[in-house]
């Protein structure tokens, strides 16, 4: 098969949907892998590193979209991204079709078969394409984190770990999830206090057996939650529930409450977000201060390490991008049901019955 890789052309998206690796697992099976002319530049990922991969280089989308049998990228075509796919051609990528009528038309228009990482499964459950962008932003947050309660960038001048003779800060993570849980881990080894809050007491359990008395643990309501908010020097909001907004489990007067120069990083906010404070930021001006406390609610966190997160969702997504190459798109999808999940238009048909109902489709 011949797979296209162009560049990615969203404001400010750096990641790339093949690295030179991943280049080199479809063309030692024998495919042929087209990649656009500094697709990977902007994150070090050279042209020269491709063409050693066994890649050819295209000077533009529109060779790529022309010659290519499937399409492989990072983040959902853009209008005229959409104009160049064809009937029966693959695109494999993040499409978060739900939110946007305006691309779920145009890709059942064009006839192409489109496969959304997001909704891919996995044999143990979840949603594994996902997972590996909640990991970076979950370890992210307690680095903005930090960063923010420096005085220079509004903080209360804290350092995480304190110093010997000086206690350090107290992390209180919402949500031991994904997110939550690689918070937690880079709040332990940066030597805060950990507070970590769900509804899932199983979680909780795992979280305990591995972590012991290096963290607390308790279950989320709104006492716990009241009681461990104020006493926080950073919050770090996790929580999802699959298909619906984010609860706004902490309150405008809460953050009233808490300590002035406090930091809350909202990671939940591509949900709506878990503070009643939030509203969506982005890395060029990401935080913003209510009563005193500074709010970090980038909405797209692991952009700003696009190269780590390239490399991340790569090992996540060439395992299928393997098999559709090797099998064609019948029999990948009719192979895996984990992939099957991730079908969400097909030559002109609407496939995903949680967006049809969304938007209104006929399922
Ligand atoms: P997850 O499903 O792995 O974890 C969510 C956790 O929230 C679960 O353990 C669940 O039990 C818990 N929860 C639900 N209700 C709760 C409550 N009332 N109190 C406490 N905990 C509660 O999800 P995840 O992968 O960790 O993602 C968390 C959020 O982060 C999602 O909204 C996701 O979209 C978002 N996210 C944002 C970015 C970003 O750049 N901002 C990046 C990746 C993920």
């Amino acid at each position: 098969m011949k797979v296209g890789c162009p560049k990615e052309i969203k404001n400010h998206e750096y990641r790339v949907g093949l690295t030179p690796a991943s280049v080199r697992e479809l063309t030692s099976r024998g495919h042929q892998v087209l990649v656009q002319t500094g697709a990977g530049a902007a994150i070090g990922l050279l042209d020269e590193h491709y063409v050693a991969a066994g890649a050819s280089m295209a000077p533009d989308a529109a060779t790529v979209f022309a010659q290519a049998d499937m399409i492989v990228k990072v983040k959902e075509p853009q209008p005229q991204e959409c104009a160049m796919l064809r009937e029966g051609q693959i695109l494999y990528t993040y499409l978060h079709l739900a939110p946007d009528p305006a691309q779920t038309a145009a890709l059942i228009k064009s006839g192409a078969v489109c496969i959304a990482y997001e909704t891919v499964t996995g044999p143990g459950g979840g949603l594994p394409l996902l997972a590996p962008m909640s990991e970076v932003a979950g370890r992210m947050s307690i680095q903005a984190g930090a960063a923010h309660l420096e005085k220079s960038k509004g903080g209360m001048g804290v350092l995480l770990g304190g110093v010997p003779g000086v206690a350090p800060a107290h992390v209180v993570i919402i949500g031991a999830g994904v997110v939550g849980t690689h918070a937690l881990q880079m709040a332990v080894g940066m030597g805060a206090r950990v507070t970590v809050l769900d509804r899932n007491v199983d979680r909780l359990r795992q979280l305990d057996l591995v972590f012991g008395n290096r963290i607390s643990t308790a279950y989320s309501n709104v006492q716990s939650l009241e009681e461990s908010v104020l006493s926080a020097d950073l919050v770090i909001g996790g929580v999802l529930i699959p298909g619906a907004a984010a609860p706004k489990l902490v309150t405008r007067e809460m953050i009233s409450r808490m300590k002035k120069g406090a930091v809350v990083v909202d990671v939940a906010i591509d949900q709506g977000g878990c503070f009643e404070t939030s509203h969506a930021t982005t890395h060029a001006d990401p935080t913003f201060v209510v009563d005193g406390v500074v709010h970090y609610c980038v909405a797209n966190m692991p952009g700003a390490v696009a190269r780590t997160s390239t490399f991340a969702l790569n090992n996540a997504t060439i395992a299928h991008a393997v098999a559709l190459a090797d099998k064609g798109w019948r029999r990948a999808l009719n192979d895996s049901p984990y992939l099957c999940a991730g079908l969400n238009v097909a030559l002109g048909q609407l496939t995903y019955e949680a967006v049809a109902r969304d938007l209104g489709y006929e399922y």
